[in-house]
């Protein structure tokens, strides 16, 4: 088995995999969850399907993965929004939060192991602070507000190639999301606003920065240095550059050993974002009929380190993928299942379930999807061609390798791999009814399988007729 390898945005290189354990089998990984203030759209979705790739990736490979993905329930976002709508920090926060849970389902993203809370995390956020005033890398304002005193801690650019010369002595930011301020003291604790959620602290009322909370619950939960901490490539500046000073000022370690970025998806050459009302949520897009696993085979298809152009026409080419997956899938299972083959023919390693070592090569190269996605057409293409002739043994070494695609895709094109008897029986007898051809009987048939849920494909002259189960958007007959 050859190197895994991923680009790494401290280093700025493409570098061997080589997890902290010392017998190489537990990776952890954080990635910096929802700010649970609206729906999350497809663009967000972009960055936590390419994570959950990487995830499935390195469990392919037998790592066992402690996922940790936060869920920031208090920032400047998450209060404003509950203000505007009236509603307790806790009602709003939750209402999208559940919200998020069931989008990641749909998508059929794995669900992380831990899924903290910034607002449970309190006790941890407010150990880290008192940390960073101890060792004076924190300073606390007249207000009771406390900030990070960023001209101390000699790496901070670091990450996101910024110099300090921008600085100015003495300037403060406090809003959670800035760009220009480079070198700005940015705050860990605010003092708390009249109407605002707080919480007590040993400076008075208040509530942390977004920054500290993924400082506190990454580190509560995975130690003090972590294998990979992934993103979308806007949280490089300034979370995770300040995550790095606040953390690795306050333990004297690295904090992170491989930072991973997504970069944006775009619509028109520009950010999909919140603010530039540009954006789908994954429920506008469900709502316009597309399936959503075109939805994640679309956000997959494209290498994370490329931008994503999104367009519905993008969307419908990623459908016709998915048809084509399917397609095979149950052209391989159909065979299986209603043709008479004899037991031992054909070859069933040629196609086992490991994927290939083509397609394993790309991903071990940065996850490099473009290199996989064309191996698994030009697969594919040719699993089509040799179907025919395939063998008992054949058939189940292809049933296999989409059960290791799915393994990898998620795309859930093997999850059903029996014909119900009924549904078989059925099936023959349309054939012998065409065979004689009483259409009138067929056609009876094939409403009577369609009611059971499943389509009839029929076969070019000589070849069987096949079925599959009804499962996608397009297979229902409008
Ligand atoms: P947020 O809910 O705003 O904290 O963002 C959640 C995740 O989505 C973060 O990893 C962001 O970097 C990422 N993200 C935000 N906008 C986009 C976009 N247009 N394309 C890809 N990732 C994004
Ligand atoms: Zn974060």
């Amino acid at each position: 088995m050859s190197e895994i390898k991923f680009y790494d945005t401290l280093q700025a290189k493409v570098r061997e995999f080589r997890p902290l354990d010392p017998r190489g089998k537990e990776v952890t990984l954080y990635t910096c969850g929802p700010t649970v203030y609206n729906y999350a759209h497809i663009g967000n979705f972009r960055t936590f399907v390419f994570e959950d790739l990487l995830r499935r990736f390195l469990e392919f490979r037998g790592f066992s993965v402690r996922h940790v993905m936060n869920v920031t329930d208090v920032d400047d976002k998450t209060i404003a929004g509950a203000a505007r709508e009236k509603k307790t920090l806790r009602d709003y926060t939750a209402f999208y939060t559940q919200a998020f849970l069931e989008d990641m389902k749909t998508l059929r993203m794995l669900s992380p192991g831990i899924q903290p809370l910034a607002t449970e995390s309190i006790p941890d956020i407010l150990t880290l602070v008192r940390k960073l005033l101890e060792q004076e890398y924190a300073y606390v304002a007249d207000d009771g507000s406390v900030y990070y005193r960023v001209a101390r801690f000699e790496k901070y650019g670091q990450l996101s190639k910024k110099k300090l010369d921008g600085n100015i002595a003495g300037a403060r930011v406090d809003v959670d999301e800035y760009e220009k301020e480079e070198g700005a003291d940015f705050v860990l604790w605010k003092a708390a606003k009249e109407g605002e959620p707080s919480w007590d602290s040993p400076w008075g009322k208040g509530r942390p920065g977004w920054h500290i909370e993924c400082s506190a619950m990454c580190m509560r939960h995975l130690g003090e240095t972590v294998d990979i901490h992934a993103g979308g490539e806007d949280l490089v500046f300034p979370h995770h550059e300040n995550e790095i000073a606040q953390s690795e000022a306050a333990t004297g370690k690295p904090f992170v050993n491989y930072w991973l970025h997504a970069k944006h998806l775009l619509v028109n050459g520009e950010k999909m974002s919140k603010s530039k009302g540009n954006f789908f949520t994954l429920r506008d897009l469900l709502a316009k009929g597309y399936d959503p696993m075109a939805i994640r085979y679309a956000l997959l298809s494209v290498h994370y380190r490329h931008s994503l152009n999104f367009t519905l026409d993008g969307l419908k080419e990623a459908g016709e993928v998915i048809k084509k997956l399917d397609d095979c899938y149950w052209q391989c299972l159909s065979r299986l299942c209603v043709l008479n083959l004899p037991e031992k023919m054909g070859n069933e390693a040629a196609y086992d379930g490991a994927i290939g070592p083509e397609l394993e090569r790309s991903l071990e190269d940065d996850l490099n999807m473009a290199g996989f996605v064309a191996h698994m057409l030009e697969h594919i293409t040719h699993l089509n061609k040799v179907l025919p002739s395939m063998g008992r043994l054949d058939l189940r070494g292809c049933v296999k390798f989409f059960k290791g695609l799915d393994g990898l895709l998620g795309l859930d094109i093997a999850a059903v791999d029996s014909i119900p008897e009924d549904i078989k029986t059925a099936l023959g007898q349309y054939s012998e009814a065409r065979k004689a051809k009483d259409f009138s009987r067929s056609d009876t048939l094939r409403k009577g399988i369609e009611g059971g849920g499943w389509l009839v494909k029929d076969g070019r002259p000589g070849e069987p007729s096949t079925v599959k189960k009804i499962r996608r958007t397009w297979d229902v007959k409008k």
